[in-house]
């Protein structure tokens, strides 16, 4: 074996931003012989999923579950509430906007797109123009993305939530809170959203495979008026069910369900609040290197202003064939995964090989992003990319201050 790769062995690390890095106590929870799905602990568990799941949701309204990847809840938001020929506003700052948009399209809806780039927010004066010039409110629902994962910008949903109560635009207010959930501060119902889609891949610390819708009352009373609601996607039956069955549509996601009772337990025992706050800290510890590599060389934070960056994943941009070649040093030297740039430049392309993101959502504490960070340093290093000195001790300096 070459010494090159001589410190690849021992515990990987998948620092990618979803799916995250599951906790041990979640493992062991879905580590059992398969269960009964006509009576005993499963049909209690899945009750008391409920509670928990809006709670971290912030919300007294509804949820209905899905056994779907987090495209499954952005159709499951969609076929409750937009209808064939109705209009969505899609503000885009990424990828996933343009993915939640082409799901309404297939629905057969219009999508108004206003795209504001890769690197920054929402332009809020733009999309209170177009709400202004929708007289006639053929604008249904806007479908907001909260924190864009292949861009790492953070959106401000209360803002547009202001907008649309100030121009009495009857709109719903939809988000995608499928990165943010349990990482960035989200408050459903303060902030009044009508309508949240999430994935239990990301903060809530689950295998892929579960997704969640969160409606309020208004949400519910625009699905009473749909036409039609697929059977499958309807959210009414999930959320009121009268049987067991009725929650999933089919069979239960038996062992997802113990693996969610688990972590929704680590959220409360930390307490949301706290979720909230550590994961500030390391993205804050993250960003202090990352400025401080950038200093000299290639290195570049993909967002430029902190109040616009997730708390979840972080892009970043290092020229090509840079970052390719500082995942593959990673992945093959160290045992540790970076993200992929996702959608920044086309496949092919060889701008693809540019950007790189580092998830640090869910289940991560200060020793992991100290990891994850000296593991970039020492790719960067191996690979004699230029950058700046000192990014560990500002690091350091974060978390040490607290
Ligand atoms: C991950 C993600 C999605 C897609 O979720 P899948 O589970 O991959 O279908 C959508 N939106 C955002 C913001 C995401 O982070």
């Amino acid at each position: 074996m070459s010494t090159t790769s001589i410190a690849s062995q021992g515990r990987a690390y998948l620092a990618i931003p979803g799916p995250s890095v599951m906790p041990e106590a979640v493992l062991q929870a879905m580590h059992r012989a398969a269960p009964n799905i006509y009576a005993g602990e499963l049909i209690d568990i899945a009750a008391s999923l409920v509670p928990d799941l809006k709670a971290v949701a912030r919300t007294d309204g509804h949820v209905a579950m899905y056994i779907g990847n987090g495209h499954a809840a952005w159709e499951a938001a969609l076929a409750n509430t937009v209808a064939p020929d109705d209009t969505v506003l899609v503000p885009a700052t990424g990828r996933f906007a343009h993915g939640w948009a082409e799901m309404a399209e297939g629905l057969g809806a219009r999508a108004q797109i206003l795209d504001f780039g890769k690197r920054a927010p929402w332009d809020l004066d733009q999309i209170a123009d177009a709400l202004r010039a929708d007289t006639g409110h053929a604008i249904k629902a806007v479908l907001a993305v909260h924190v864009d994962t292949s861009t790492s910008v953070r959106n401000d949903v209360p803002a547009l939530r202001r907008i649309l109560d100030d121009l009495d635009h009857p709109a719903l207010l939809m988000a995608d809170c499928i990165a943010s959930l349990g990482c960035d501060r989200f408050e459903m119902d303060a902030w009044g959203v009508d309508v949240m889609v999430t994935g239990c891949q990301k903060g809530l610390m689950v295998p892929p495979g579960m997704s969640f819708v969160f409606f309020n009352d208004r949400a519910q009373a625009v699905r009473a008026a749909m036409p039609r609601v697929s059977r499958y996607w309807d959210w009414e039956p999930r959320a009121n069910p009268q049987e067991f069955f009725m929650y999933w549509n089919g069979t239960a996601p038996t062992h997802h369900l113990y693996g969610l009772r688990t972590a929704l337990d680590m959220i409360h025992a930390e307490g949301i609040e706290h979720v909230w706050a550590r994961h500030t800290l390391l993205a804050r510890a993250i960003w202090a290197a990352c400025e401080t590599w950038a200093q000299t060389g290639p290195l570049e934070l993909n967002v430029a202003r902190a109040e616009d960056r997730s708390t979840a994943v972080t892009a970043l941009r290092l020229g090509s064939p840079h970052g390719t070649a500082l995942r593959d040093w990673v992945s093959e030297h160290l045992g540790l995964t970076l993200g992929i740039g996702l959608g920044m430049a086309p496949p092919g392309d060889p701008a693809w090989h540019g950007f790189f993101r580092l998830g640090h959502m869910g289940h991560v504490n200060g020793h992991m992003i100290m990891g994850l960070l000296g593991g970039i340093e020492t790719g960067l290093t191996a690979l004699d990319i230029p950058h700046g000195t000192g990014a560990l001790e500002a690091a350091a300096q974060v978390i040490a201050k607290g």
